[in-house]
C-alpha cells in the first residue's frame, strides 16, 4: 500500500516540499503559512505579534564560542587584522545570542550586519571563509560583481538568497539564521559620474535590492538562481535574522577620508589633530560618511551598522603570512613534498625573496602564492622520480626559477 504523504490544509504542499508541517487535530499546517498567519495578524491587530518559531533550536548560549574563543580561532589562520576580528567575533557571537534570545521581555536584539573595508587581498575573503569553518549555522559567500558584470543580464539580488537555500539543502529554517558574505560591495557604488540619469544599471539599482535583503523582509527567492521568471515557484525566505558581512577595497576612498579629515580639523585645534593623523594609513579613519561619498546610498549605510577596516599588508606581516598561519603556503608545500618522502626546507633567505617579488610585483598576499608556485613547479615536476630523501631552497635556487617565469608572473 503507498503511503499518501501529508499535506498543508491552506497551502496543500505537501511534507516534502516544506520546512516543517505542523499536524493539528483534523489537518496540517506548513511553517509558511504559520508566518503568512503572523502577518495577517500583524496587518489585521495592529501592533506586532511575535510568534515562538523555535528558532533557537540546538543553540544554547553556553554552548556559543566566546569572541575571544573566536578571535584565537581566526588568530590561527589571519596574520594582524586585529580590529576586524575583533568586530567580526563579536558580530558572529552577537548573531547567535539572536538566535537564542528568549522572545518574552518586549526587548528584541536588533541584528547588526558589518562592513569591512580594506584594500584587496588584505584578508577580508580568508576572515569570511575562516569563520565559515566554525559556525554551526548556513553559509556563504557571493560577489557583488555577478549583479552588475553583464549589466541588464546581470542575476537578480534575491539569488544571493539561492546560495544560502543550497548550502542549507533547502531548509528554509535553517536558511533563514544564516550569514551571508558579500564580497566587493564597493562594485555596486552610485557612480557620481554617470551619464545617464535613467538608467543606472550597476549602482543604485542594485543597491536598492540588496536594501531590502539587509532590512529584513520576506523575499521571493527563485530555487535555482539567475534570473526571476514569471512562471517559477518561489521559496519565500524571512531575512529578518540573516546576518550580512559585506566586505569592499573601496579604492581611492583613502582620499575621500582625506577630504573629510582636512575640512574637518580646520579650525581651533586643527594644528594639533593633523599632527595626530597617521597619513600613511587613512583607512582607520574610515567613517559611514565615507562610504556614502565614495557612493554607497545612506539606507544601505545604515543598515550596515559596523563599519571596520582591515590595515595594508606590510613587509613583516607578508613574511609571516608565509609561515606562520596553520595552513601557510610553507606547510602546505612541505605537506607536499613530505608524501613523496622528502623532507622540504627553506633559507630564510629564500623567504625574505619571495617578500621582495610580491612587493616588487605589487600583488601584496594574493601574490605570494603563484611567486611560490613558479619556484615549486620545477621541483614538484622532477622530484618525486629522483630518490632524494631532502631537499632545501635556498634564495639562489628561488631567484633561478623567478627568472625563468618572470614573464608568466607579470601577467598575472
Ligand atoms: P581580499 O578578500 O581582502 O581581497 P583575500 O582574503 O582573498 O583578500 O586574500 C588573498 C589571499 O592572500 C588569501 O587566500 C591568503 O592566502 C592571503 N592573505 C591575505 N591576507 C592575509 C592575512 N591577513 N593573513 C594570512 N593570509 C592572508
Amino acid at each position: 500500500m503507498v503511503k499518501r504523504k501529508n499535506r498543508c490544509s491552506f497551502c496543500g504542499r505537501g511534507e516534502d516540499e516544506v520546512a516543517l508541517l505542523l499536524s493539528g487535530l483534523n489537518g496540517y499546517i506548513c511553517d509558511e503559512c504559520v508566518r503568512q498567519a503572523e502577518k495577517i495578524l500583524n496587518e489585521n491587530m495592529g501592533g506586532e505579534v511575535h510568534l515562538k518559531t523555535g528558532s533557537n533550536d540546538g543553540l544554547d548560549v553556553n554552548d556559543i564560542p566566546k569572541p575571544r574563543q573566536i578571535k584565537d580561532f581566526l588568530d590561527q589562520y589571519v596574520i594582524g587584522q586585529d580590529s576586524a576580528k575583533r568586530y567580526l567575533s563579536v558580530a558572529v557571537y552577537n548573531h547567535y545570542k539572536r538566535l537564542a534570545q528568549p522572545g518574552d521581555d518586549g526587548v528584541e536584539i536588533e541584528k547588526s550586519n558589518i562592513i569591512m573595508v580594506g584594500a584587496t587581498g588584505t584578508g577580508k575573503t580568508l576572515l569570511a571563509r575562516t569563520i565559515a569553518k566554525l559556525l554551526k549555522v548556513p553559509f556563504t559567500i557571493v560577489d557583488a560583481t555577478i549583479f552588475t558584470e553583464a549589466g541588464y543580464v546581470g542575476e537578480d539580488v534575491e539569488s544571493i538568497l539561492t546560495r544560502l537555500l543550497q548550502v542549507a539543502d533547502y531548509n528554509v529554517t535553517a536558511t533563514e539564521r544564516g550569514i551571508v558574505f558579500i564580497d566587493e560591495i564597493d562594485k555596486i557604488a552610485r557612480k557620481q559620474d554617470n551619464p545617464s540619469i535613467t538608467r543606472d544599471v550597476s549602482g543604485e539599482g542594485v543597491q536598492q535590492g540588496l536594501l531590502k535583503l539587509l532590512e529584513g523582509s520576506i523575499v521571493n527567492v527563485p530555487p535555482k538562481g539567475g534570473r526571476k521568471h514569471p512562471d517559477q515557484d518561489y521559496i519565500h525566505v524571512d531575512t529578518r535574522n540573516i546576518l550580512f558581512i559585506c566586505g569592499g577595497a573601496f579604492d581611492g576612498i583613502e582620499r575621500k577620508i582625506a577630504q573629510r579629515l582636512n575640512t574637518h580639523v580646520v579650525g581651533y585645534d586643527s594644528v594639533q589633530n593633523q599632527q595626530r593623523i597617521d597619513t600613511k594609513d587613512l583607512m582607520k579613519y574610515i567613517m559611514p560618511q565615507d562610504l556614502k561619498s565614495f557612493g554607497l546610498i545612506p539606507e544601505i549605510i545604515g543598515r550596515l551598522p559596523v563599519l571596520t577596516h582591515l590595515d595594508p599588508l606590510d613587509r613583516t606581516a607578508l613574511r609571516r603570512i608565509l609561515t606562520e598561519p596553520k595552513n601557510s603556503l610553507i606547510k602546505q608545500q612541505i605537506k607536499l613534498f613530505a608524501m613523496d618522502g622528502i623532507q622540504l626546507s627553506f633559507d630564510e633567505e629564500a623567504l625574505d625573496y619571495i617578500v621582495d617579488k610580491a612587493v616588487e610585483f605589487k600583488l601584496g598576499a594574493r601574490g605570494l602564492r603563484s611567486i611560490m608556485e613558479s619556484i615549486m613547479i620545477e621541483a614538484q615536476y622532477s622530484s618525486p622520480s629522483q630518490q632524494i630523501k631532502t631537499l632545501t631552497i635556498t634564495r639562489q635556487y628561488a631567484e633561478e626559477q623567478i627568472e625563468k617565469q618572470k614573464g608568466k608572473l607579470m601577467q598575472s
